[in-house]
């Protein structure tokens, strides 16, 4: 399968200031690589603050990382300058979770979609024809050409935001939260529109979620954050069916099993964790989810464990899995 995307080592660090000097770093995204292939959907997920988002925009060059490689097609996207850089900010797009304030309430559905058209120096016979058809690929029309953002829905307005992507044919996407925002009835709306896109366009995403319920509809892949780091990455399916790391458990474990049975089945098995994640400045020692871990054993608190391959294309990083 062809790589579109691969983070190498990846790390972004925020510096605290204090009044005279930096007091610390909050590490946000410590030291992560994985991969994602064409045409699939590669969910990232976990608790809020686990560096996500972080990594979507580093990946976008949107922020700059602290150490790390992202190749995009092949090319490290941090050496990228001029015509290069353009031609990356047009192949590689994001949609944000607000779709209130991702739109610039001054201009048109026509102006919004056609100004990145203009300034990548695309040329498009009849712009009126252009942006009509767009609209149309996400449920929209004619009648909408000449309307402000404020007269529209929230659903609608990512679906604009998601046509002003189209508009510049992207081959990968940073997805992030783009439903979060919504109702559940338009969430599905939307969800199902994106996957139609990537039927017929072949787009590569980066489903960035909290959301496992929609990260397991969306997702061929994915990876589990925890503190900054992937602790787990996977087959979608093979994740949700069996998760290995105790995190990853811990988390789906906090979707409804819709049979009672099955449910308590679980829950014997499954054992308690307690706890708020710590906090990114100070992560702890080893592996970083060892303070809240019921399985956590001696080696725990002092080495990190590496992301290794337990089965077939599924890498967990977890003691249990590994020789030290
Ligand atoms: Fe728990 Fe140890 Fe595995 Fe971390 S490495 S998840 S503390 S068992």
């Amino acid at each position: 399968m062809e790589k579109v995307l691969e983070v190498k080592h990846l790390k972004k660090y925020f510096p605290v200031k204090g009044l005279f000097f930096t007091k610390g770093y909050v590490k946000a995204v410590d030291d992560i690589s994985f991969e994602i292939y064409k045409g699939e959907t590669f969910g990232l997920v976990g608790e809020s603050g686990c560096g996500k988002t972080t990594t979507g925009r580093t990946i976008l060059r949107l922020i700059e990382p602290t150490s790390g490689e992202v190749l995009f097609k092949g090319k490290n996207v941090m050496e990228l300058k001029g015509d290069e850089l353009k031609q990356f900010r047009r192949e590689a797009q994001i949609m944000f979770q607000d779709p209130y304030s991702s739109l610039n309430p001054r201009q048109t559905v026509f102006e919004i979609i056609m100004e990145p058209v203009r300034f990548h120096g695309i040329h498009v016979d009849d712009p009126e024809e252009f942006v009509i058809k767009l609209l149309e690929s996400v449920g929209l029309n004619e009648m909408h050409l000449y309307r402000y953002p404020h007269e529209f829905s929230g659903g609608q307005r990512q679906r604009i935001a998601l046509a002003r992507l189209l508009a510049l044919r992207p081959e990968f996407i940073v997805l992030d939260e783009p439903t979060s925002a919504l109702d559940v009835s338009v969430q599905a709306n939307i969800l199902n529109t994106l996957k139609d896109l990537q039927q017929e366009f072949g787009f590569t995403y980066l489903f960035i979620s909290h959301d496992l319920g929609v990260v397991k509809y969306m997702s061929h892949r994915m990876g589990v954050m925890y503190l900054g780091k992937l602790v787990e990455i996977g087959p979608a399916d093979k994740i949700f069916e069996n998760p290995l790391h105790p995190y990853s458990q811990f988390l789906l474990s906090a979707i409804p099993v819709p049979d009672p049975e099955l449910a308590k089945e679980l829950k014997a098995k499954r054992k308690k964790i307690t706890g708020e994640p710590p906090s990114p400045i100070n992560p702890p020692s080893g592996c970083r989810f060892h303070p809240r871990c019921p399985y956590a054993k001696e080696i725990c608190s002092k080495e990190e464990p590496p992301l290794a391959e337990v089965e077939q294309d599924h890498y967990v990083a977890c003691w249990l899995y590994s020789k030290a």
